[in-house]
């Protein structure tokens, strides 16, 4: 991702609206570099809704040959976690972003913030207030009241005192608050003096017990922003209210530099939860097997289930960056999987659920081998021979004892192509005592096999195994996480739990394979043909994750 990229001012066919913004703050030399920065909270792993904001924040860095810092947001004491520092940390260079040597901790500019506190209670631009916690809401004021705020005229001298005691640990929690002095007034509730600091006696994860006076995100934000040179911090929607008092900070603390705030829509996805906060419960309450469950929407998640960083990436550019907010269909991401695995995944063959043929007029002791592309996308990647032997399995759904009309897989007096070899025609089968197949009896017309002949009209293509050479191994068959599309608009007393989908991980053991699968590597990723793509998993033994199934409702690209 380090190459550089020619940029021009004019608007180009890739530009989405903060490249018009960008361009207009180059071209009219508010900046004359670009700058931005990613910051992720350390409290939970990062999702595919954070991808979206990497490529906007990395990728628009690297459009402009300028630079994009990763940033802890540790302000908050109470939720951090020095164990999600460092997967966060992979996870973005695993999707081919970087931040080079500049790697921040929010909590690193607290000093720094509290001066710049102290500057606007000596300019009568803040003070301390002694409203409780309880107190706040009734003297917020609604849309006709202005809020009332009781210690606003308190002298900068006295604010300034009961500040630094705040901060040498005189009072209790919620005794005071530090207030930005700015519009009770307002339309916006987010400059109505808000917070700018409050009293918590919590040990912060790099800080320790140095401070007991923590700022609040609003006024943190916008000061990091400016201490490390971002010329453009972008950030999802919802802070677009808090942009004004964003601006306010930056005009009225004596900062080196003067970051611009721009907003974009968040990601969302039918069928998925794209909150830390829902996805900890899942975990911490073992409904999922961990952050890196494959059916799990973090990085980890994605990267065990068989995601590819370049079918990530393929979605965010398609879903693309827009102001306003929407749901993008999860076909789309899963859409992206196969594109991308359709030119590079070996195919091989597995049969899900076996059932035994009998070819009865095979001989018992031969074997004879047919060739098998490798991945028929390519026409370098060569084939495989696949032993053939009396007895082969084929999937039980290429079987019906009672055919469904228009059924061209194998039925009683029926005739199948078994693939890249011979005709078979089913002659009989056998039960178990429970009614189950236990075999099915076919006769082959050695007459076909490698070449058919023109005259022969056989609808249907089954794979199969030889009962002989096959292996076996564990598949689980993974599906989306919640059955409701729109997880972000839920019925009236509803919990996104009750919408769990009870079938996302469906296990199936003594699936038999291709011998040579025995040997694959975890995270190597395969088309098991006629069925979908897989992934031998990074964490249990002889274990093959689907990734998705073939069946694609998106047009090819
Ligand atoms: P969550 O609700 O998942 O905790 P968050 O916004 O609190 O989300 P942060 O770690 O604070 O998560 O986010 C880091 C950056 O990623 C922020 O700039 C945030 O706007 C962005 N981001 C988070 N979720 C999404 C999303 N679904 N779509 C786009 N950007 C997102
Ligand atoms: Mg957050």
């Amino acid at each position: 991702m380090s190459e550089e990229r020619k940029f021009t001012l004019e608007p180009e066919s890739d530009d989405n609206f903060i490249d018009e913004f960008i361009k207009q703050d180059l071209k009219e030399g508010v900046y004359d570099y670009v700058h931005t920065r990613f910051p992720p909270e350390p409290n939970g792993y990062l999702h595919i809704g954070h991808c979206k904001a990497m490529v906007i924040d990395f990728g628009t860095a690297i459009k402009y040959n300028g630079q994009c810092n990763l940033r802890m947001d540790d302000t908050n004491p109470a939720k951090e976690d020095e164990e999600y520092v460092d997967a966060i940390k992979d996870d973005i260079h695993w999707l081919g972003f970087d931040w080079e040597d500049r790697f921040y901790y929010g909590s690193d500019y607290f000093e720094e913030q509290y001066q710049y506190a102290e500057e606007l209670i000596k300019k009568g631009l803040a003070y301390v207030c002694e409203l409780t916690p309880e107190q706040f809401p009734e003297y917020r004021g609604d849309l006709s009241n202005p809020a009332v705020s009781p210690y606003r005229d308190r002298p900068s001298d006295e604010s300034l005192d009961l500040f630094r005691r705040m901060r040498a640990g005189e009072f209790p929690e919620g005794k005071y608050t530090l207030r930005a002095k700015i519009d009770l007034a307002s339309g916006n509730f987010n400059m109505r003096d808000p917070v700018l600091y409050r009293i918590r006696y919590i040990e912060h994860h790099r800080q320790g017990n140095k401070w007991c006076i923590y700022p609040m995100y609003d006024f943190a934000h916008p000061l990091q922003d400016a201490l490390e040179g971002i010329t453009h911090s972008l950030c999802s929607l919802e802070y677009e209210d808090h942009r004004p008092l964003y601006n306010w900070v930056i005009d009225n603390c004596d900062v080196p530099y003067r970051p611009r705030q721009i907003e974009f829509a968040r990601l969302n996805i039918t069928n998925t939860v794209l909150s830390k906060r829902y996805l900890r419960y899942l975990v911490e309450n073992g409904i999922v097997d961990g952050w890196d469950d494959p059916r799990m929407p973090t990085l980890c998640g994605l990267r065990r289930r068989g995601y590819t960083p370049a079918a990530i990436l393929d979605f965010i550019d398609r879903v693309g960056v827009s102001k306003a907010n929407s749901m993008v269909d999860i076909g789309l991401l899963e859409h992206c999987i196969r594109e991308d695995l359709n030119t590079k995944a070996e195919r091989r063959i597995a049969v899900l659920q076996p059932v035994k043929v009998i070819i009865d007029n095979y001989p018992e002791d031969k074997t004879e081998y047919f060739d098998f592309p490798n991945n028929p996308t390519d026409p370098d990647s060569g084939t495989r021979p696949l032993p053939f032997t009396k007895e082969i399995y084929i999937d039980a759904d290429d079987f019906a004892e009672v055919p469904p009309p228009k059924y061209h897989r194998l039925k009683p007096g029926g005739e199948v192509r078994l693939m890249n070899s011979y005709i078979i025609k089913c002659v009989g089968f056998d039960k178990n005592p429970d009614g189950t197949i236990a075999a099915i009896h076919a006769t082959a017309d050695l007459e076909t096999g490698t070449s058919v002949p023109t005259d022969r009209k056989v609808r249907g293509t089954v794979h199969w195994l030889s009962a002989d050479y096959a292996a076996e191994t564990n598949v689980i068959l993974y599906d989306r996480l919640f059955t409701e599309e729109n997880m972000n608009d839920l019925p009236e007393g509803k919990s996104y739990v009750d919408f769990l989908n009870l079938e996302s991980a469906a296990a199936l053991s003594s699936v038999k394979v291709e011998a040579s699968l025995k040997d694959a590597e975890p995270g190597d990723k395969f088309q098991f043909v006629r069925i979908g793509y897989f992934t031998k998993d990074t964490k249990t033994p002889d274990t093959f994750n689907r990734i998705v199934t073939l069946k694609d409702s998106f047009p090819k690209k």
